[in-house]
C-alpha cells in the first residue's frame, strides 16, 4: 500500500455514499464489491475469489477461506452518465464498508449497519432470498438502513429472476422496484433492460465488462418490459402525491420526476429498486453502482443524530453538518501491520483535524488523534480535516473501543453505543512453549480488541486460559491468526459449550455476615426474593427497602455481592440469568455495619435463596437450516431428531429440499462431517444462535456432576 498525502480537501457531503453489501454467504458480495473497486477505478485487476485474490480481503487467510471477516471501509468514485439523474453527473465518493458474510459474525453485521447510511443486497438468483439474507435484512430494518436489490448469478443454472422477485416480496415483506430486467437467462444471459428508458445495455463476452452498448430492446422482450415497465410506474406514482394525480389522469410523468420520487421512496422505505447481472461475468455492475448515486441517501438525507449529555443525562440533537461539534461513532478497531492500531470512525457533526485531541464519553477520556487516513483498495491516503458524514481511520487512540462516542469535551454527547450478542461456546487454549506463552497474552489481548464478541478469561481452578466467542469457525479463525500474524503456536481444547442458569420459582431467602471477635465487628444482614423473568430477560434489581432498615448507603453493596455470585452460579457454576431480585429487608448494626459486611452478606443471600428457587441450566439453540436432494431428506432429519432438535418444517427450492430446525449447540459438534457423510457431500448447511432453552433434567444432571459444583 502506498501512502499518499492530501490536504484541504472537502467533499459536498449530499455526494457522499457511506453504503455495505450485505448477503447470505456465496451469494457474491465478494465478487461484487471486488467489481466494484475495479469499475470504479480504484483496483486495477480483477480478482477473483477462488483464486484467492481480492482487494477487499486482505488478510491471509480470510483469502484461503474465502469469506470476509473484517469490516474495512474503502474509498472509492463514481459518477453517473444519465441525463435523467435525480443527483447530477457529478463525481461521487463511495466508502464501501465490508460486512461479512457468514453468521458468525453477525456482530461485524450489527455494527457495520450502525455506520452506514445505504446497503445494496445481493441475492443469488438461483437461491433467491436465503436464511441469512432475511436475518440481515431485518437487522437493517432495525437500524433503518435504506437499501436497493442486486441479483446476481442470473448466468448461473436455474438461476430464476422472477422468482427470486416473488421471495423477496414473499419472504422479505419488501415491495420491489423492478429497474432492471436480465436479457436471457442461465448461459444466454447477456445483459439487462432499464425499464424506465426501455434501453438494453448489453456486455458481448465475459471480459473485464468495463464496456458495454446501448442497444434497443430485443422484439421478444418488448411485451414483457412493457408489463414490467407500467407495473414499476405505478408503484412509483403511488408513493407520491403529485406523480399519482398525474397517473391517474393518464399522463406519464417524465424519467427524471419518476427517478426523483423513487429516490424519496427508497429514502422512506417504502421501495426497494431491484437490479440484475452476474458479477463474476462482469454483468450488470455498472447501471446498479449507478443506483447506489442516484437512489441511496447520503449523509445528510439523515438530518440529525441523537444522543444524551454524558454528564447530565439531558438529551442532545446534533445536525449531521460541518458547523456543529464534533460527535462520531468508533465502529471498528484494526491492527494494521504498518501504522499500528486504526480506530475507524463515522463522523456525525463536526469536523475534526490531525494532531486534535478528541473526548471519548463512553470511556470519559481524552485522547489524541496523531493522524487520519482515508483507506483506499490499494493505498492509504493521509489527509489533515475530515468532515460530517465521512468515514476515515484515526490513528494514535489508544483507549478507544468499538461503540465508543468521540465528540469535544466542551460540547460533550453520549450515542448510543452498538450491542453485541452473548459468547455461546468457549474453548480452552495452551500455548506450546514457554516463548509461546509470553506471546499469547499479547496477541490475545489484540484480537479481543479488534473483537467485541471474543472474550478471554482464566478459569481459577485449573489456570488454564479461556476463550469465547459465537461459533467454532469464530474461535478456530482465532487462534488461526493468533499463529499467522503473532507466531504463537498453542493447542486447544474441545469446544464448551456457554450454558447458564436460572430459577424456575419465586424463593424468598437472608443472608446475614456477623464476626464479633475482639475490635471492630462485621455486620451485614438482609432479605431478598428472587422471581423468573421470562427467556432473554436478563437481570432486574429492585431496592424495596422501607423505612432505612438498612441504611442507603450500603444497599449498592448488598447488590454486588449478590451479582458476583450470580456470575458463578450456584448449580454447576454458569452465570446466572433471568432473574429479578428484589431486596426488601434487613438489619444493621451501628458500629460493626460496612459495606464489605453486606457484600458478603448479599452473596450469601443469593446463594441460599437460589438453591430454593429450582434451578435449572440453560443451553444456546441454534436455528439451522439444511438444504440437501430431496434423496437424502430422510436421512438429514433422522439424524437431526437424534440430536434432541425441534424441526420446524421443510421448504422446496428448485431440485433442494430445506429442512429448518431448533437444534441445541451442544448436539452439532462436528455436524459439517456428519452431513457431508450422510449425504455424500451434496447437502450444506447453515446455523445461527436463536435462543437459551432449558437443558433437559438427565442432560442438566451430567452437566452438574461434571462441573464438580454441588447443588446439594
Ligand atoms: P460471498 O461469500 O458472498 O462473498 O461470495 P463470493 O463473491 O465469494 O462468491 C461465491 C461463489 O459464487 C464464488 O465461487 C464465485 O465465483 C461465485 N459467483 C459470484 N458471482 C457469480 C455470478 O455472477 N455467477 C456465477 N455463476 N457465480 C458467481
Amino acid at each position: 500500500m502506498a501512502d499518499v498525502k492530501t490536504t484541504n480537501r472537502i467533499v459536498p457531503l449530499d455526494r457522499v455514499r457511506n453504503i455495505g453489501i450485505i448477503a447470505h454467504i456465496d451469494a457474491g458480495k465478494t465478487t461484487t464489491s471486488e467489481r466494484i473497486l475495479f469499475y470504479t477505478g480504484k483496483s486495477y485487476k480483477i480478482g477473483d475469489i477462488d483464486e484467492g485474490d481480492t482487494q477487499m480481503d486482505w488478510m491471509a487467510q480470510e483469502k484461503e477461506r474465502g469469506i470476509t471477516i473484517v469490516s474495512a471501509a474503502t474509498t472509492t468514485f463514481w459518477a453517473v452518465n444519465d441525463v435523467n439523474s435525480p443527483v447530477g453527473n457529478e463525481s461521487f465518493r463511495i466508502n464501501l464498508i465490508d460486512t461479512p458474510g457468514h453468521v458468525d459474525f453477525t456482530a461485524e453485521v450489527e455494527r457495520s449497519l450502525r455506520v452506514l447510511d445505504g446497503a445494496v443486497t445481493v441475492l443469488d438468483a438461483e437461491e433467491t432470498v436465503q436464511s441469512q439474507t432475511e436475518t440481515v435484512w431485518r437487522q437493517a430494518d432495525k437500524y433503518k438502513v435504506p437499501r436497493i436489490i442486486f441479483i446476481n448469478k442470473n448466468d448461473k443454472m436455474g438461476a430464476n429472476f422472477e422468482g427470486t422477485i416473488k421471495a423477496i416480496i414473499e419472504r422479505l415483506g419488501a415491495n420491489p422496484a423492478v429497474m432492471a430486467y436480465p436479457i436471457g437467462a442461465e448461459q444466454s444471459f447477456s445483459g439487462v433492460v432499464l425499464l424506465l428508458e426501455r434501453k438494453a445495455l448489453v456486455w458481448h463476452g465475459d471480459e473485464t465488462g468495463a464496456k458495454f452498448t446501448e442497444e434497443e430492446v430485443p422484439i421478444e422482450m418488448k411485451e414483457k418490459v412493457e408489463l414490467w415497465r407500467a407495473k414499476l410506474i405505478e408503484q412509483i406514482c403511488e408513493t407520491d402525491d403529485t406523480l399519482i394525480e398525474k397517473f391517474l389522469a393518464g399522463t406519464e410523468p417524465s424519467v427524471l420526476e419518476l427517478k426523483s420520487a423513487l429516490r424519496r421512496a427508497v429514502i422512506a422505505y417504502k421501495l426497494v429498486p431491484i437490479y440484475a447481472g452476474a458479477s463474476l461475468r462482469n454483468k450488470g455492475v455498472q447501471p446498479m453502482l449507478d443506483a447506489v448515486v442516484e437512489y441511496l441517501p447520503s449523509p445528510v438525507d439523515m438530518d440529525h443524530v441523537k444522543g444524551t449529555n454524558p454528564f447530565t443525562g439531558e438529551d442532545v440533537t446534533r445536525r449531521t453538518i460541518n458547523e456543529e461539534p464534533l460527535a462520531g461513532l468508533a465502529f471498528k478497531i484494526q491492527t494494521d501491520q504498518h501504522v499500528g492500531r486504526l480506530t475507524y470512525f463515522r463522523i456525525y457533526s463536526g469536523s475534526l483535524k490531525a494532531g486534535q485531541s478528541v473526548y471519548n464519553s463512553s470511556k470519559g477520556k481524552e485522547e489524541r488523534v496523531s493522524r487520519m487516513l482515508l483507506m483506499h483498495a490499494n493505498k492509504r491516503e493521509e489527509i489533515d480535516q475530515a468532515y460530517a458524514g465521512e468515514i476515515v481511520a484515526l490513528v494514535g487512540l489508544k483507549e478507544t473501543t468499538t461503540g465508543n462516542t468521540l465528540c469535544e469535551k466542551s460540547h460533550p454527547i453520549l450515542l448510543e453505543s452498538i450491542t453485541f450478542p452473548e459468547p455461546v461456546i468457549s474453548l480452552a487454549i495452551e500455548p506450546k512453549t514457554k516463548s509461546d506463552q509470553e506471546k499469547m497474552g499479547y496477541a490475545l489481548a489484540k484480537l479481543s480488541d479488534e473483537d467485541p464478541t471474543f472474550s478471554i478469561k482464566t478459569n481459577h481452578e485449573t489456570g488454564q486460559t479461556i476463550i469465547a466467542g459465537m461459533g467454532e469457525l469464530h474461535l478456530e479463525i482465532i487462534v488461526d491468526r493468533m499463529k499467522r500474524e503473532f507466531n504463537v503456536e498453542a493447542s486447544t481444547g474441545a469446544p464448551q459449550v456457554a450454558y447458564k442458569e436460572t430459577i424456575k420459582r419465586m424463593a424468598e431467602g437472608e443472608g446475614k455476615y456477623i464476626r464479633q471477635s475482639g475490635g471492630r465487628g462485621q455486620y451485614g444482614h438482609c432479605f431478598i426474593r428472587l422471581e423468573p423473568l421470562p427467556r432473554g430477560g436478563g437481570y432486574e434489581w429492585v431496592n424495596a427497602i422501607k423505612g432505612g432498615a438498612i441504611p442507603g448507603e450500603f444497599i449498592p453493596a448488598v447488590e454486588k455481592g449478590l451479582r458476583e455470585s450470580m456470575e458463578n452460579g450456584v448449580l454447576a457454576g454458569f452465570p446466572t440469568v433471568d432473574v429479578r431480585a428484589t431486596l426488601y429487608d434487613g438489619t444493621y448494626h451501628d458500629v460493626d455495619s460496612s459495606e464489605m459486611a453486606f457484600k458478603i452478606a448479599g452473596s450469601m443471600a443469593f446463594q441460599t435463596t437460589a438453591k430454593k428457587a429450582d434451578l435449572t441450566i440453560l443451553e444456546p439453540i441454534m436455528k439451522v437450516e439444511v438444504s440437501t436432494p430431496d434423496d437424502f431428506m430422510g436421512e438429514v432429519i433422522g439424524d437431526l431428531s437424534s440430536k434432541r432438535a425441534q424441526i420446524l418444517g421443510t421448504d422446496k427450492r428448485a431440485n433442494l429440499t430445506i429442512v429448518n430446525a431448533y437444534v441445541p449447540l451442544a448436539e452439532l459438534s462436528g455436524y459439517a462431517t456428519k452431513l457431508r457423510s450422510l449425504t455424500q457431500g451434496r447437502a450444506s448447511y447453515y446455523m445461527e444462535p436463536s435462543h437459551y432453552d432449558e437443558v433437559p433434567k438427565n442432560i442438566a444432571e451430567g452437566i452438574v456432576a461434571k462441573s464438580g459444583k454441588n447443588a446439594d
